[in-house]
């Protein structure tokens, strides 16, 4: 009898095993020589789909902007890449970039029509030369975008035109001169070209794309150096010295470049094999935390570089693009802080810029965000409009890019090993169908209602008994975890991948759960943040919604999605923690998520505050309750909340007991809190428990 081998191996030795090169994925195509061998692929979309409340999740998406905008917006109701004479720039594919995935993820037949009658056009745009899209557009940038579409319209479909419209567009890049100025955007993010470049390499094996790639590398701007020498740092920030005029780096301080770049070091990794391009992944999201970092996992941007202060925003597009950045560089690196981090964009900031009925966005959001309205506030760049929930606030990239979010975030649930098995990227309810061992094609169900509970439970189907090995993250922020299966248990440290290698049966199933003990982070100014898992945890606000009308003329549209947010009760709380003891006095309550009942349109998981049921302002899914203090002197300075005073704070006031709620289910909300004096806190601290 075969004994079970089981592994632990950590980020590292994964990265090292995976660049071996010895072991060679049978099912599914991994870099062939000359390029590196990447720690794990990527599965084609459909492999994986939702479940549970991410499926809740995507449905919620396509009744909402995703399923209707260009029923409406003119940009993509007249938009040229579909055959009208409208905009024929970035917003069609943007908007794909979204909605194919979305349409395949869920099987939607209504999407997957209106796709066809984008993607038709755009196959028949293809020219002689190699060149498509629209005959208004010269520009190359859109046409990196619209190669990430046909790259996964082919993955769903087979569709073989796909494949020949990007074969023939990397000749023309091949055969044409590098066109890829600092100063456009196009130089900036040439290397997005890389994402489908090295695709269609392992499709076809073609070198000349390998060429092509090269070339890209060597003429666009060198983001490497950029994450080395890292010159928008918080002292080029005190100075006022961020850039945002174009001319003068401004678009290497753009926030959304940032997003999209962080990932250009690691795809050229794959190529040339040296590590100073894994070296400058890693230092530069490090730098984005030392110098910009807040609350989610993210990088403020409003909409350049602008510091760690929790009233500084970040643009909808970064967040969406940080998270594919982090898809694909966990796919080549396989380290598990990239997905750490990509659960935290997904369960924090992307949700938290939302309304939960996705209809309507923020430009900017804010760790620290007590007013939604339309006001001046110090954002480095952008305009008054930039944090309220709306149709298309400040400007229509985000309206047009933000689709891509969540249904990528499922397709990279799980990817494929070298030694032709799976492993679990990121944590969600979903459904895995793929071939391991030697071609046998199994089913993993992933039953949870993580992030919100730590429960994990993984049924195998398969036809008969087959070996595969099954990866499985600890997360970075994890106590060990036991996994059990077949009467066994091994355990996992934090950051650790487990390699459960079995001849598994049909029935077969692993359970574990992953600590939800409640944690403490330091942020802004001494500042505290509170997080359970992978969620952060802010301040619930009573609100009053304001639907404020700004596009409805323009776009023809009769529903109200434009949203001022004001604080119906104070927010200037500080959070009491006794130092001896800091979880005392903090309780949790997991709501069911079945509590959720709009059969109509999808559940609404991340609703604590739904600006369409308004009135509906009682459950998040997790409630944490506890003490605060308000903190005399603390309100507002340019329409958001000032800076937080520097804890310990003297306490002054009376004790109160507070609610947190998920970020991503916070409209309104405190997340960086100041911390009350301890030396006061020894009489009035109580359990929040009766
Ligand atoms: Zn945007």
């Amino acid at each position: 009898m075969n004994k079970p081998i089981i592994t632990l191996i950590t980020a590292s030795l994964l990265f090292l095993s995976g660049c071996s090169g010895k072991e060679e994925n049978l099912n599914y195509k991994n870099n062939p020589e000359p390029l590196m061998k990447n720690a794990y692929i990527r599965l084609p979309l459909g492999s994986v789909k939702p479940a549970g409340w991410l499926k809740a999740q995507l449905e919620a998406q396509a009744e909402g902007l995703t399923g209707n905008i260009d029923d409406f917006w003119p940009d993509l109701v007249n938009s040229s890449w579909k055959g009208g004479t409208g905009e024929g720039w970035e917003r069609g594919p943007y908007f794909l970039d979204g909605l194919v995935p979305l349409a395949w993820l869920l099987d939607n037949t209504r999407l997957k029509e209106k796709v066809k009658n984008w993607i038709e056009p755009v196959i028949a745009g293809s020219s002689d030369s190699g060149w498509y899209g629209p005959a208004i557009n010269k520009d190359r940038w859109p046409l990196s975008v619209a190669n990430k579409v046909l790259m996964q319209y082919y993955e769903a479909t087979s569709d073989d035109r796909a494949l020949e419209v990007l074969k023939k567009y990397f000749r023309y890049m091949h055969s044409n001169p590098p066109d890829w100025p600092d100063l456009e955007w196009r130089g900036v993010r040439a290397m997005e070209n890389a994402v489908s470049g090295y695709w269609l390499f392992r499709q076809t094996g073609e070198p000349w794309i390998l060429e092509t790639i090269e070339s890209i590398q060597g003429n666009c701007f060198d983001w490497t150096s950029y994450y080395e020498e890292f010159p928008w740092d918080s002292t080029a920030l005190a100075d006022h010295k961020i850039p945002t005029a174009r001319k003068a780096g401004g678009l290497t301080a753009h926030g959304v470049n940032n997003g999209m770049a962080i990932k250009y070091p690691g795809l050229w990794y794959q190529q040339s094999g040296e590590e100073r391009y894994k070296d400058g992944v890693f230092a530069g999201i490090q730098k984005y935390d030392l110098n910009h970092g807040q609350a989610g996992g993210r990088f403020s941007c409003d909409e350049h570089l602008s510091g760690k202060s929790p009233d500084r925003g970040t643009e909808l597009c970064t967040v969406v693009e940080y998270m594919f950045s982090l898809e694909e560089l966990f796919g080549i690196f396989g380290d598990n802080s990239l997905a750490d981090r990509l659960e935290l964009l997904t369960f924090n900031s992307l949700p938290g810029t939302t309304t939960p009925d996705m209809w309507a966005h923020q430009y900017d959001q804010q760790s620290n965000q007590v007013l939604v309205t339309v006001d001046k506030r110090a954002w480095i760049s952008n305009s008054n409009y930039s944090n309220i929930y709306g149709l298309m606030p400040n400007y229509g990239c985000c309206l047009a890019n933000m689709h891509q979010g969540w249904p990528k975030f499922a397709a990279s649930l799980w990817m494929a090993t070298n030694d032709n098995g799976l492993a679990a990227v990121a944590y969600s309810p979903s459904i895995v169908k793929a071939k391991v061992g030697k071609g046998t094609e199994v089913t993993i169900t992933e039953v949870t209602e993580y992030p919100f509970k730590g429960d994990i439970k993984l049924k195998i189907n398969t036809p008969g008994s087959v070996r595969f090995p099954l990866y499985l993250r600890v997360p970075g922020w994890s106590d060990p975890v036991d996994f059990n299966f077949r009467g066994r248990t091994i355990t996992g440290i934090a950051g650790e991948t487990v390699r459960l290698e079995e001849k598994w049966e049909d029935g077969d199933q692993i359970t574990f759960r992953l600590p939800m003990e409640i944690r403490f982070e330091k942020r802004y100014n001494n500042s505290v943040s509170v997080l359970r898992g992978p969620l952060y945890f802010s301040l619930r606000i009573d609100k009053e919604f304001n639907s404020i009308k700004l596009n409805y003329d323009n776009f023809g549209y009769k529903g109200s999605v434009d949203w001022e947010i004001k604080p119906k009760n104070t927010w200037n709380y500080g959070l009491m923690i006794d130092n001896t003891n800091p979880y005392r006095g903090f309780k949790v309550a997991e709501n069911p998520l079945t509590r959720y009942p709009f059969a109509d349109k999808g559940d609404m998981i991340w609703s604590a505050d739904s600006a369409k049921y308004i009135v509906w302002d009682e459950e998040a899914p997790v409630v944490i309750t506890t003490r605060g203090m308000t903190i005399t002197g603390w309100s507002l300075k340019d329409n958001s909340a000032d800076i937080p005073p520097l804890s310990p704070v003297m306490a002054e006031g009376t004790p109160e007991v507070i609610q947190l709620v998920p970020y991503g289910s916070a409209r309104l909300r405190i997340t960086e809190f100041p911390v009350i004096d301890p030396s006061k806190m020894v009489d009035v601290m109580r359990p929040a428990t009766k």
